[in-house]
């Protein structure tokens, strides 16, 4: 058992008939996992959540205190992935020294790129901190909540203008640089073909984007059962995304929780998604569940699982097609 749990964690997640490799990333939150998200397999990082370097502080970080942990994160991933996520404050995750005016539906209200782009400079600082440690490694940006295509062209802008500054000050930085932005609002589901011409991948965020499909606050313990990302109305949501990638020729992932949950494995397979992000704790068992299917079978199971009309039937589906 030992020595399986070896072969998993330092080999990729293939199918059963060796025909497909889904990239498995994890989702961080600091120096810290990246270690364990390592050693349980996880072949780069898929999320960063940089939020926690501004959370128990007075003040943000300085572009001295972020650079020095991107660099170290990079460094520990030697030439593996590593996405990091501009500043997604707001929501659930407000800052007091932010001074985040009191709303009546935070997570409808300024938070994550809508904020970052009201506040370009501690954007700029940020976009700063991730650019100067990137030669040499394999780091990309992420901007979170984008809602329109001018959200995602204007916060370019501000990367485009900071990517200028260095190189007039001579700091060298990795040009080529991939830029994504999370799909985790309806409207960039429904806008993905042009939302795809402006950057280089699409992460899918199945926590807001079910919250937001479903209208359900994904902190509210009433309305729990509806966030539920197995939902036919979320995953076809998926497929519509995926699919308008591809098209444009762009690579998409999906860091949702929906993710870690084992019954999902087949799906996010079977609609074709190039890689997902998750928990480092559930990377062993998502490589698990991949290793057990056919790319035939995973295609089968989630074409039935779109026809359905609730998570519960998928569920039982997926369980009753697995056996
Ligand atoms: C998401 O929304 O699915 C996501 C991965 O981001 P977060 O949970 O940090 O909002
Ligand atoms: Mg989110």
């Amino acid at each position: 058992a030992h020595q399986q749990a070896i072969a998993t964690a330092t080999s990729p997640a293939v199918t059963r008939d060796k025909t497909r490799q889904i990239k498995v990333y994890a989702n961080i939150g600091g120096i810290s996992d990246t270690e364990e998200a390592l050693s349980l397999g996880a072949e780069g990082v898929g999320l960063f959540r940089t939020e926690f370097l501004y959370l128990d502080r007075t003040t943000p970080p300085s572009e001295e205190e972020q650079l020095a942990v991107y660099q170290r994160i990079a460094q520990l991933l030697h030439n593996r992935p590593l996405i990091i996520r501009t500043l997604d404050v707001g929501g659930d995750k407000p800052i007091p020294y932010l001074n985040f005016p009191q709303e009546s539906n935070p997570f409808l209200g300024w938070r994550g790129i809508r904020f970052c782009l009201d506040n370009p400079d501690i954007l700029k600082t940020q976009l700063r901190a991730i650019l100067k440690p990137s030669l040499g490694h394999q780091i990309k940006i992420m901007f979170p909540m984008i809602t329109t295509v001018q959200e995602i062209q204007a916060a370019k802008a501000i990367l485009a203008e900071v990517q200028a500054e260095l190189r007039q000050a001579g700091v060298p930085f990795d040009q080529k640089m991939e830029v994504g932005i999370m799909v985790e609002i309806p409207s960039a589901v429904v806008l993905a073909e042009e939302l795809a011409a402006e950057v280089d991948f699409f992460s899918i965020g199945t926590n807001d984007l079910t919250q937001y499909v479903m209208a359900a606050d994904r902190t509210h313990p009433q309305v729990a059962t509806l966030v539920d990302a197995m939902h036919p109305a979320v995953l076809r949501m998926i497929q519509q995304t995926v699919q308008a990638a591809h098209k444009a020729g762009i690579w998409v992932g999906l860091c949702g929780e929906l993710a870690a949950d084992p019954l999902a494995a087949p799906i996010l397979l079977g609609l074709g998604l190039d890689e997902v992000s998750l928990n480092a704790q559930g990377i062993p068992g998502f490589k698990q569940a991949i290793a057990q299917l056919t790319m035939v079978e995973a295609e089968a199971i989630a074409a039935s699982a779109l026809q359905q009309d609730s998570a519960d039937k998928i569920r039982t589906l997926i369980r009753q097609m697995l056996t």
